[in-house]
């Protein structure tokens, strides 16, 4: 999951844009997600590469291997 680099959390993230990109019309390529801190006002950039599943952040976002819990 993506969290906030700067207060280690994901609660106040929002995602302000998200762009899914299409190879030959059909394949879901490229997941471009724009996210913004409510509390810190961070942006940062997440994106998903689906040749190889490969995750990328920029700017004040971290990506997580935890996966959210069920209440
Ligand atoms: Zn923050």
């Amino acid at each position: 999951m993506i969290e906030c680099a700067n207060c280690e959390t994901a609660q106040f993230l929002q995602i302000t844009k998200s762009r899914v990109y299409f190879e030959r019309g059909e394949l879901i390529n490229e997941i471009t997600e724009r996210y913004e801190c409510t509390l810190c006002g961070g942006v940062g950039i997440y994106t998903y590469d689906d040749d190889g599943g490969e995750e990328t952040v920029r700017g004040d976002v971290d990506v997580t291997k935890e996966r959210p819990k069920f209440a």
